[in-house]
């Protein structure tokens, strides 16, 4: 793929020496992790073909796009409304945030104790390996937690292209206002960028579209509610985190072909691992691209991740937009009412999070929930704690990991996993096949 895309590459300004160094590591992180599984469904090829061609063929095709007129919107958050993007022809990708890279020029820009996710925005921006944030048209970022607010200052130093979405923090009528004036300033940004005016017949494709694709991925969450589970978690968790880069409709099909395999799988009674394997319930952080390091640990200490209750799972999927209004009024009060229900940390108070939590464990009939929380994440870590407290009120055990991306401390969560583990009864030789 080196030489292929090498001319690309350079002329997006990445470094090249830099960038091979990141495509090895994830390579071989791809292979250890991903491709060492066994039974995984014959669908995942699909998977695994985008992931090999991640900064490849799926660059190549938004570079081509845009030479057709299509432009390209980076997001770091699940409340850029993607329906509005669609609808101008646009294309939204989400940007890199699941790695460690150049740390020692990000923490020239921004504190040491930053979260891991924002550094690694920052680190790929800095390190130069990203070919989506310099192939983006439009950097969208949103006035979250306090982290990411006050690095997006720093980041407009960066970028040319930096669009600041603001965001309510409570969920009050003044939260919804401040939101439905939000998007409709972005909406006209997205006009102005792509010089399409965005009509109810447009905003309806767009909802569709992503609907579509929402509606792929609860099929796939309805299918690991079934013991054997007929999927691992870190194949679920890859499709979720391809799900934000991926041609949405060619995703979609995907997605529904994987199902159809795994419809027959859960009839058959075939599972990824035995019937009866802990499973587990991952909340927390979202996970990016290529964070995969807990649900390995989870996985390979003898449970089954049936769920993610997270930005990159079903926070960020559980809700459709109603796409019945036929007015453009409508429908952009469809995307608020929509996006208005994702329940973040950073809203305060936040009880639809943990109803969510405790719904969740019931429906996926969850041993467990593992709760992660970044280091420095005020938001998820402060909420971790009467998360866990509610979740072991309701004789839901729930053990709470505080991590980073590096790989120091792997040792260390896989022994508090495998106690966790023990501590809810779960035998030691659960991790063999032989039952
Ligand atoms: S956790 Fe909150 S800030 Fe982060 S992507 Fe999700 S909605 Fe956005
Ligand atoms: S992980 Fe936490 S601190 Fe980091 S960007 Fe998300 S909400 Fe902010």
């Amino acid at each position: 793929m080196t030489t292929e895309y090498e001319q690309m590459w350079k002329g997006l300004g990445l470094d090249l020496a830099a960038h091979d160094e990141l495509l090895q590591v994830l390579g071989k992180g791809y292979q250890d992790i991903f491709l060492s599984q066994s039974d995984r469904p014959k669908g995942m090829d699909y998977f695994n073909f985008v992931m090999s061609e991640v900064h490849g063929l799926r660059v190549k095709e938004l570079l081509d796009g845009k030479r057709e007129g299509h432009k390209v919107v980076g997001s770091f958050c699940v409340f850029v409304p993607e329906e509005i993007v669609r609808a101008a022809d646009a294309t939204m990708v989400g940007l890199c945030t699941g790695a460690e890279f150049a740390t020692e020029e990000v923490e020239k820009v921004l504190p040491r104790n930053t979260c891991a996710l924002i550094k690694s925005a920052f680190g790929f921006k800095l390190g130069k390996v990203c070919p989506y944030i310099e192939s983006a048209d439009m950097i969208v970022g949103e006035n979250t937690c306090d982290g990411k607010k006050k690095s997006y200052e720093v980041l407009d130093t960066l970028v040319p292209n930096l669009y600041v979405m603001d965001l309510p923090q409570k969920k009050s009528n003044e939260g919804r206002a401040l939101l439905r004036a939000e998007y409709q300033k972005f909406k006209k940004a997205v006009e102005e960028l792509t010089g399409v005016t965005i009509d109810a017949p447009r905003l309806k494709k767009g909802i569709e579209i992503v609907n579509n694709k929402r509606k792929a991925i609860q099929r796939l969450s309805e299918l690991r509610k079934a013991d054997p589970a007929p999927i691992s978690g870190l194949d679920a968790l890859l499709i979720n985190q391809v799900f934000f880069y991926d041609d949405p409709i060619r995703f979609t099909d995907s997605v529904n072909k994987i199902c159809d395999e795994l419809e027959e799988r859960v009839r058959e009674g075939k599972g990824v691992f035995p019937k009866g394997r802990p499973r587990m319930l991952v909340s927390g952080c979202p996970m990016a691209v290529p964070n995969w390091k807990l649900p390995w640990i989870i996985e390979t200490s003898g449970a089954v991740i049936v769920g993610e209750e997270s930005c990159v799972g079903e926070r960020g999927t559980r809700n459709q937009t109603d796409v019945s209004g036929s007015t453009l009024d409508e429908l952009m009060e469809a995307i608020v009412d929509r996006y208005f229900k994702i329940d973040c940390a950073i809203f305060t108070p936040n009880p639809d999070r943990l109803e969510h939590i405790r719904q969740m464990s019931r429906d996926y009939r969850a041993d467990g929930v593992i709760h992660y929380g970044l280091q420095f994440c005020q938001p998820y870590q402060i909420e971790s704690l009467p998360v866990e407290r509610s979740l072991e009120k309701s004789g839901i055990p729930t053990l709470r990991v505080d991590t980073d991306y590096s790989m120091e401390d792997v040792e260390q969560i896989k022994t508090r996993v495998e106690a966790f583990l023990e501590r809810i009864g779960i035998p030691a030789c659960s991790v063999c096949r032989c039952s």
